[in-house]
């Protein structure tokens, strides 16, 4: 395999180093950090579970191809506490990430739980959307229980072990060719590749905690794999883990719009773990290798914020799941009052038979969205799958990597001169490592830009359109998109 770190990529590799001031000094905070990670996966003996991803077609998992875990990285300046939470799954609700919250006893001013998902394919089904059958939630209960449990009780434990850390930081873009290609046109693949990694204050030597952020979607178990698995990430955390000690949590990008693996599945499961294991490894090695470069981050404060917002149900695949919804969402009326439960049958039938229902009928669901500051380095939570290009840009061909931008033959090609022009929301971080992550906190499916957002009648999802057009159908709709765009841009301004 070709040296990704190659001349052929003009490698931006930032590292950097802030000098503490003489008068910073004196009243200067240390960085106190624990990461560790608590073991998730299903007992198949004893309980049922579904595996999520790809069709509703009942995947029941026949065995255990790789671990699942819940790690957590705590950082504090002594003040305040944020646990950046993984968890080996394919998607959490907010409705999971509050419980989780409320379970930890990490609900007061001081202390964030900013909890993301892998978003591995090959996980027991935590959004309700793959059961025994099409339409009928996977959801193990007492799985999930153990699930909000296992991560209260690990950011609890680490809260007790907190202990002074040096903190490194580090960025580069990575040639996704081989690893991670772009299913839908325009062609952008966010190339940027983030780790932080803390290391023992009294043993330079010794590694407490690694977080890496890459984008593309864990899927290269595909849907012929029955076993339980967390794809790549699990192997690049393995990985990691083994070389460095500490715990590592790896947490997803921008990969709507779909990143998905550039691999070769033609042999089925065996040949996907093949590629699984090259993937992962080659993303951890290059992880490794740039933090070892980086210098070390002066100790400065820990900050976060979250705003709650109101999103539109605007699809009407996911009218059709209110009742389903009701249990990841709690759904509420324009006046903000909860919708009952035979309001979310009735919803959709009104869709079906008066099509479409009129705007201020829509059901609404609230969403969060969040930002961490570690001194300069910045973590921005979204609740979901943000295309790429909202995050980078890169209508004109940057981040095409060789593939052509729009595939000759597109029925339905995108109209780039209709494309947003920016500035795009990794910009707007304004940061030398600024990180977005997605999936964090909550999950409502892909969030698209509107120039593209195609459907094949006026507001009903199905069918949808020929070509690049399957997004549209796991997306809220059209307004989550402005709605967090906007509210970014006011908690960034602050
Ligand atoms: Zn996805």
């Amino acid at each position: 395999m070709r040296n990704r770190l190659s001349a052929a990529l003009a490698l931006s590799t930032i590292s950097f180093f802030l000098a503490a001031s003489g008068a910073a000094a004196a009243a200067r905070p240390v960085w106190l950090v624990a990461a560790g990670k608590a073991d998730i996966t299903p007992d198949l003996a004893h309980e049922t579970v579904w595996l999520a991803g790809f069709g509703a077609d009942g995947r029941k998992p026949t065995g255990i191809q790789s671990h699942l875990y819940a790690r957590a990285l705590l950082v504090s300046d002594g003040r305040k506490t944020v646990a950046l939470v993984a968890v080996d799954t394919i998607g959490l609700y907010r409705r999971d990430v509050m419980d989780m919250r409320r379970a930890a006893g990490w609900t007061g001013p001081d202390r964030y739980l900013f909890v993301s998902a892998t978003h591995s394919h090959s996980t027991p089904d935590s959004l309700g959307l793959w059961g025994r059958f099409p339409g009928v939630s996977g959801v193990n209960e007492q799985y999930r229980h153990d699930v909000i449990t296992a991560v209260a009780d690990l950011v609890n434990r680490l809260d007790k072990k907190l202990a002074p850390a040096r903190f490194y930081a580090a960025e580069t873009d990575v040639n996704p060719r081989g690893l991670c290609r772009d299913s839908r046109d325009p062609v952008v693949i966010d190339p940027e590749l983030d780790v932080l990694q803390f290391r023992s204050l009294a043993r330079p030597s010794k590694t407490i905690g690694t977080l890496v952020r890459w984008s593309c979607h864990p899927e290269v178990m595909w849907d012929d794999n029955d076993e339980v698995s967390a794809d790549y990430p699990g192997v690049l955390c393995r990985t990691v883990e083994k070389k460095t000690g500490g715990a590592c949590v790896f947490q997803s990008g921008v990969i709507g719009g779909l990143l998905t693996p550039d691999v070769d599945r033609k042999g089925g499961p065996p040949q996907e773990i093949k590629e699984m294991n090259r993937v992962g490894t080659a993303v951890a090695d290059d992880a490794l290798r740039i933090i070892g470069k980086a210098q070390s981050i002066a100790p400065a404060s820990v900050s976060f914020s979250s705003r709650t917002l109101v999103i539109p149900v605007e699809n009407s695949r996911y009218l059709l799941l209110l009742p389903h919804l009701t249990y990841g969402h709690r759904v509420f009326d324009k006046n903000g009052k909860p919708l009952s439960k035979w309001m979310t049958y009735w919803i959709p039938l009104k869709q079906l038979l008066f099509f479409p229902i009129p705007k201020p009928q829509e059901p609404r669901v609230k969403t969060e969205i969040a930002l961490v500051k570690l001194g300069p380095v910045k973590i921005l939570g979204v609740p979901g799958e943000l295309f790429p290009e909202l995050a980078i840009g890169g209508y004109h061909g940057r981040y095409r990597f060789g593939h052509p931008l729009v595939k000759p033959g597109n029925p339905n090609p995108p109209d780039l001169a209709k494309a947003p022009k920016g500035p795009y929301l990794r910009q707007e971080l304004h940061a030398r490592v600024g990180i977005i992550v997605g999936l964090a906190n909550d999950e409502l499916g892909y969030i698209m830009p509107n120039y593209d957002f195609k459907i094949s009648r006026t507001r009903l999802m199905l069918p949808r359109l020929p070509g690049d057009h399957y997004e549209e159908t796991n997306s809220i709709g059209p307004s989550v998109t402005g709605i967090l765009l906007n509210a970014y841009k006011k908690m960034l301004a602050r």
